[in-house]
């Protein structure tokens, strides 16, 4: 068979029933983050991966959350790491639910529950594709090796950034599955947290102006906090954002508050890379009130700083996503940006691998009540990894 029958055959395989079972038993083992471990989805991507004839190993950093990795394939060169995370986020309130958030209700087509898009269905839509694989009698020329990780919702550090200082993140290309609407995403923001401080002057609150409230201090601060932003715009991710996150100040009624604090979240493009230059405005604007308010006292600390990450729009695996999406669908959407951060930019950023963020599902359900995907897309998505896989590391039939 030549590679595009291959291909086509491995995508045939694919059992769309497969694919569902697969999603819903990853979603019934909750894995919130924060607030649980993955345990329970590492035991059930362990039994996957042990049944589709790999050998899963789990990885635990010292806090002992569980990324399962397995290779599939030959062990040479070429090698495509599929990386996926086995965390979801909180479900909230219960009550916004329609239906239990652990149970995967299908209705209307749609996958309903906690990680249907972000993003357990994504990783049963590869699982799938590996299954199809081997059930098509097909041996990969080269090595697929799936990087399940723990803790991406809470900035990877337990999870794919264990896997990158045990030097695990060695292979040729990457690709990222979180929801895409299936389409290849090259970019992500990153983000800087900025801890604000306003100092006041303490007083008896029945006088309270022999004192400086830096409750209000802050809020004159708060309210033009939109004018930090720089004028730029990236073609993928578009501009950048700023975030008012957490506020605290103040003891009690009787008394004027003499400290507020601010957790901002700012949220960086591609091309921000120093952390002084987006402070900067910050300590503009913090001027520009004591012109008018020269009570006011504000501070500004930098708390964490995660890198942007853009990728290469013509890389190998760029271009084999783009032929199986055409081949699958007729057709290929524009490239897109990620808004939030992810997992690739440990790739993109770390170990400079050629990464591409692709996955079934809409990031606008994710994290959100009643999150969904269309069982159709990640049926869609499975024979769309598979032809990645086998058109990516090369194949021959048995
Ligand atoms: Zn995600």
């Amino acid at each position: 068979m030549v590679d595009e029958d291959i291909a086509e055959a491995a995508a045939s395989a694919v059992d769309a029933d497969e694919v569902l079972a697969f999603a819903r038993a990853l979603i019934a083992a909750p894995s919130e983050n924060p607030g649980g471990t993955e345990d329970a989805a590492a035991e059930v991507a362990t039994g996957i991966l042990t049944a589709i004839g790999a050998s899963p190993e789990t990885i635990r950093g010292e806090e002992q959350r569980p990324s399962v990795v397995a290779s599939i394939g030959s062990g040479v060169r070429p090698s495509l790491a599929w990386n996926g995370h086995l965390d979801v986020v909180p479900v909230g309130d219960l009550a916004n639910w329609r239906h239990d958030p652990w149970e995967g209700v299908v209705e209307d087509g749609r996958l309903i529950g906690r990680g249907s898009a972000d993003m357990k269905g994504p990783v049963a839509s590869a699982l799938a594709a590996a299954a199809a694989i081997g059930r098509a009698g097909i041996d990969l020329a080269g090595t697929l090796a799936f990087h399940l990780a723990a803790d991406e919702e809470h900035m990877g550090l337990y999870g794919t950034k264990v896997l990158l200082d045990r030097g695990l993140l060695v292979q040729d290309a990457c690709i990222v599955g979180e929801p895409s609407d299936l389409r290849v995403g090259l970019a992500e923001r990153g983000g800087a947290w900025i801890v604000a401080t306003a100092k006041g002057a303490g007083a008896h609150g029945s006088t309270p102006e022999l004192g400086v409230n830096a409750i209000a201090s802050m809020s004159r601060f708060l309210l033009r906090l939109a004018e930090v932003l720089p004028d730029r715009e990236h073609p993928l991710v578009g501009r950048p954002s700023v975030n008012a996150a957490v506020i605290t100040g103040g003891s009690a009624p009787n008394v004027v508050p003499d400290s507020c604090e601010l957790l901002i979240d700012r949220r960086i493009i591609p091309g921000e890379t120093d952390p002084a230059e987006v402070l900067a405005p910050f300590e503009r604007l913090a001027a520009d009130i004591r012109r008018e308010h020269p009570d006011v006292d504000l501070t500004f600390a930098l708390d964490a700083w995660i890198e942007a990450a853009e990728a290469a729009p013509d890389t190998a695996i760029a271009e084999a996503a783009r032929r199986a999406i055409v081949a699958d669908r007729g057709t290929v959407a524009a490239d897109v940006g990620f808004t939030g951060i992810t997992d690739a930019r440990f790739y993109i950023n770390d170990v400079r691998i050629p990464t591409i963020i692709m996955g079934p599902g809409s990031l606008t359900v994710a994290h959100t009540a009643n999150e969904w995907v269309l069982v159709d897309d990640l049926v869609a998505a499975a024979r769309i990894y598979a032809r990645i896989f086998v058109g990516f590391l090369g194949a021959r039939a048995r």
